[in-house]
């Protein structure tokens, strides 16, 4: 089925100018592993075709961008499980990818407040033997490079912004963000309408909680009889050491300290080449506590007697943090629909036991290509051929995998040591949630955090957790710091890409019910509420005196693109959209 030409192309805002219009054959959505690999797989796919005598004319291949560069909004751990790799470009030793060092020590560590327990056993799911520490910024970045020399069109700086739709929802490309626009929402001289990407298939490889696929599954249902995902937000730095106490090469997770026992959460401390530590603190974005900062316990978890030895001397030289979709097998959408395909962490692909999705995110990518390579030889873009793509995935290896792990995360919902027990019996039964249910129910992160008075918390100041807790600019790093570090820039003259759909909730109930945990759990300082000296808010501080009214204020400018504000506030009024192509972290070497 080829697209109608006479289709109407129907845009999701009201936004009708007069736009050029491109043609491609297939656009991917976002220049991550799954999508790069996606795309390097569908021409190796069609180069043996043609050379098999098909003849399949010309097929362009587009993959946009939001970032300034391919990987510069790419952050991650990471330990690679290489087998994703290894069936994409089986000589990408001899090609030169970017590899730190091969994995030779697994260590896993119980943390208490003083203590570092070294676990005689590894759990199995943490077995890293054989794998690669890898810069996930880096190997993406060649990705690109071998995709281009491919023939892939790689567009950088270009966002999607809208998904484009035809006649009954069926997908027909996606419109790539403006440029130009003042914070007023008027054109300046510099103005650049967006271009719509005229595509057979479009396939959304947004990684972790992509605007786009976000309003796609919405739109057309993709997730009606799933678990909802949940998810954890990785905060991470880099540090120069100044000498070889960690040689490249170990990896360390550890369990405890700083989390309690209902917050999901662990760290990881890996040795990358150059004398190079990587380390970072995940936290579950379904806390229950609302005075939790994620960024705060990274900071105490590097403040650990353990950590702060191996950081002694040292030089914080990166920051980033990224959500990371962690509800896995039951959580995951429909990836399919007219026109469409998901990719990756957009779909939910990344196994939470293992902290690893770059595996399975470039596995899901060249499933999509052989799909959509059927898809052009048969000229039908229709869920008919697409549905192909998820009976894909079951054939794979990533099935096993994942329906393995498929009731992990939601254990942890009743504290930390019935989760671990419950992880334990998985592996044993084969994924059994307790040993015995094939389905274990999640609910959305946002639903578990619990009002500062349940939490018998009076009013919302920070310190009634976090009193021991110090930024001294050497060990630890309040967020503007850390923020400077991920080098973050946008174009401070656009409209705000943070959409708070009624502020007045936040000067008002969000106040007085969570105490606006945004402002703790963006790790970015983005969300701040200051006194403008207006109003009275109505509320009362625990002496009953009037509360002064606060506004919300959006630094949008420090956003580093990790999606954590979209996931977790609690009234779900916040909305994440692409701002201007280019903008945003750039994590080199992350
Ligand atoms: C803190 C952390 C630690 C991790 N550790 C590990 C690990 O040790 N091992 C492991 O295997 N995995 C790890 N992962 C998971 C792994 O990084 C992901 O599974 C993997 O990166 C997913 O690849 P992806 O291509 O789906 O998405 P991503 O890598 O997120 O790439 C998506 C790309 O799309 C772009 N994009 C998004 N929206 C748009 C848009 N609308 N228009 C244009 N471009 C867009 C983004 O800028 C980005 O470049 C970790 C993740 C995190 C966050």
């Amino acid at each position: 089925m080829q697209p109608e030409e006479d289709t109407e192309v129907i845009a999701e805002t009201t936004n009708y100018m007069e736009r050029e219009s491109l043609e491609m054959d297939v656009v991917f959505v976002g220049a991550g592993p799954a999508n790069l690999s996606g795309a390097l797989h569908l021409t190796q796919l069609i180069e043996k075709a043609k050379s098999e005598g098909a003849d399949l004319g010309e097929i362009q291949i587009a993959v946009i961008e939001k970032g300034s560069s391919v990987g510069a909004h790419i952050l991650s751990g990471a330990v690679m499980d290489p087998k994703g790799l290894a069936e994409l470009v089986p000589d990408f030793l001899e090609k030169g990818a970017p590899l730190e060092s091969e994995v030779k020590e697994d260590q896993f560590l119980y943390l208490t407040p003083k203590r570092a327990i070294r676990s005689p056993l590894n759990p199995p799911p943490l077995n890293n033997h054989g794998y690669y520490i890898v810069s996930l910024n880096r190997l993406t970045a060649w990705l690109g490079e071998q995709c281009e020399a491919a023939g892939v069109n790689i567009f950088p700086e270009f966002p999607g912004a809208e998904m484009l739709y035809g006649e009954n929802d069926r997908v027909v490309g996606v419109r790539t963000g403006d440029k130009g626009i003042d914070k007023d929402g008027k054109q300046k001289a510099n103005y650049e309408p967006g271009v719509d990407l005229l595509a057979k298939v479009t396939v959304l490889g947004e990684g972790v909680r992509g605007s786009l696929t976000k309003k796609l599954i919405q739109r057309l249902g993709l997730d009606k009889g799933r678990e909802p995902q949940v998810y954890s937000l990785g905060v991470k730095e880099l540090w120069e050491l100044p000498d070889d106490r960690y040689p490249a090469g170990r990896v360390t997770h550890t369990l405890g300290f700083p989390s309690d026992q209902w917050t999901y959460g662990g760290g990881w401390i890996y040795g990358m080449q150059n004398r190079v530590l990587n380390l970072g603190y995940v936290t579950g974005l379904d806390y229950r506590d609302p005075l939790i900062d994620p960024h705060a316990e990274f900071q105490k978890f590097k403040s650990h007697p353990f950590v702060a030895k191996l950081l002694e001397g040292g030089k914080m030289i990166r920051y980033g943090a990224k959500a990371i979709a962690a509800g896995g097998w039951h959580a995951m959408p429909k990836m399919y629909a007219d026109g469409v395909l998901i990719v990756g962490d957009s779909a939910g692909f990344l196994n939470a036991a293992r902290l690893k999705g770059i595996h399975s995110a470039i596995k899901s990518g060249m499933l999509a290509a052989e799909t959509i390579f059927d898809a052009l030889l048969e000229s039908d873009y229709s869920s008919k051929t697409l549905i192909e793509y998820e009976h894909r995935v079951k054939r794979s290896w990533i099935t096993p995998e994942l329906r393995r792990y498929r009731n992990f995360h939601a254990g942890f919902r009743h504290g930390r040591w019935l989760g671990m027990a419950n992880a334990g019996l998985q592996y044993i039964t084969g994924g059994r949630a307790w040993g015995i249910l094939d389905r274990d129910q999640q609910e959305p992160g946002h639903e578990a955090m619990q009002r500062l008075s349940a939490y018998g918390y009076h009013g919302d100041d920070a310190s009634q957790k976090y009193k021991d807790l110090r930024f001294d600019g050497q060990l630890t790093f309040n967020k503007v710091t850390d923020v400077y570090h991920a080098a973050v820039a946008h174009n401070e003259d656009q409209p705000a890409h943070l959409h708070v759909l009624d502020t007045n909730v936040c000067s008002t109930r969000c106040a007085e019910e969570y105490g606006n945990p945004c402002q703790r759990f963006c790790p970015a300082a983005v969300y701040e509420m200051v006194e403008t000296g207006a109003q009275t808010s109505g509320l009362h501080d625990v002496n009953g005196s009037p509360k002064p009214r606060r506004e919300l204020q959006i630094n949008f400018s420090n956003c580093v693109h990790c999606k954590t504000c979209d996931i977790m506030d609690p009234y779900q009024i916040i909305n994440w959209v692409t701002p201007e192509g280019g903008g945003g972290p750039d994590y080199k070497g992350m």
